[in-house]
């Protein structure tokens, strides 16, 4: 769930609500997400220890504190935060998905609850955070001072992959997920499959200048919605989550097409492709298609049906049934 705008909401209210505060328990759920490079018994040794700080590291979060131990969560894609009052967390039994749960000397309780066990919680010393996988490679910050226009332009010239694979890459760009990639890509009206050594000089200026609005208006309007911390705040997205609904700039079809391995939302009409072998969306109904595209893996809408699909199952003899199947057209 929780991407770059949203965590900066989660760091800004933890540590409000959490810095200086005493651990007096703490327990774990599910142990799945829990990676303890510590010798000592977690998550005992959290017990009597303040919080020191709570900061956002790309799309880390690392809670350190008056000792020398860190946490440091990936919350990946389902993974979040809840803050529960004082009263309240007694009354509240632990979700099935709970991953660690730390209660303050305030009597508010923090939670980390990850409903697909993809995220995980290192439990590390200060020394060997490094170590943490994905988090001692991480990019240039893009909400950093570090990142400007030598960095970024520098960054692009190095990239032979496609711009929606560059901005995810972690290790480059700290840090994007698909949400925002999409946004991103959108604002600055670039095809999300474009190779990024095809991108002009205003390309790339114009995808620079979104990061930064696109983020940062994101940022803004979580903030000001105020919501739990624990609460997906999308709704104001432009093209994310709304393939199949009218773009708001020129109510064209958004579209869902495959990028690497994951599905990246665009306007055809907003986001032209700039290179070929892309499916013609301006050809196709709103919804289905009537023709096969020339690439099935460059679409994300439902296929015409197969053969077996409108013909009634035929029924397998009990010879044919025995015999090996053989691949279709041998
Ligand atoms: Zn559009």
């Amino acid at each position: 769930m929780p991407e770059l705008p949203d965590l900066v909401r989660v760091e800004r209210v933890l540590r409000e609500r959490v810095v200086g505060r005493r651990v007096i328990a703490a327990r774990t759920g599910d142990p799945t997400v829990l990676r303890v490079m510590v010798p000592e018994d977690f998550p005992r040794n959290l017990v009597g220890a303040a919080v020191a700080n709570v900061e956002r590291r790309g799309h880390f979060m690392r809670f350190s504190f008056d000792r020398d131990l860190c946490l440091v969560v990936n919350a990946m894609l389902a993974g979040r935060y809840k803050l529960l009052p004082a009263g309240v967390a007694a009354r509240e039994k632990d979700p099935v998905a709970l991953g660690l749960a730390m209660a303050f000397d305030d009597g508010t309780e923090l939670r980390y609850v990850d409903d697909k066990r993809m995220g995980k919680v290192y439990v590390a010393r200060t020394t060997d955070e490094g170590s943490i996988p994905g988090y001692g490679d991480l990019g240039v910050d893009i909400l950093s001072n570090a990142f400007d226009r030598p960095r970024f332009f520098a960054l692009c010239r190095s990239r032979r992959d496609q711009v929606r694979m560059f901005l995810m890459d972690k290790r480059a760009l700290a840090s994007i997920g698909n949400a925002y990639a999409d946004e991103i890509l959108f604002a600055a009206r670039i095809h999300p499959k474009s190779f990024v050594r095809d991108l002009a000089g205003d390309d790339r200026e114009r995808l620079f200048v979104a990061i930064g609005r696109v983020l940062r208006g994101a940022i803004d309007e979580i903030q000001r919605r105020n919501q739990p911390i624990d609460v997906k705040v999308r709704d104001f997205l432009a093209v994310r989550g709304r393939d199949g609904q009218p773009c708001r700039v020129c109510g064209t079809t958004i579209r869902a097409v495959r990028v690497g391995d994951g599905d990246a939302c665009f306007c055809p009409n907003c986001q032209p492709a700039t290179r070929r072998l892309f499916v013609d969306w301006g050809r196709l109904p709103a919804s289905g298609i009537s023709v096969r595209p020339a690439s099935p893996s460059e679409v994300k809408v439902a296929p015409p049906p197969a053969a077996n699909e409108t013909k009634p199952p035929r029924r397998r003899s009990r010879r044919s049934a025995n015999r090996r199947p053989r691949p279709s057209g041998s």
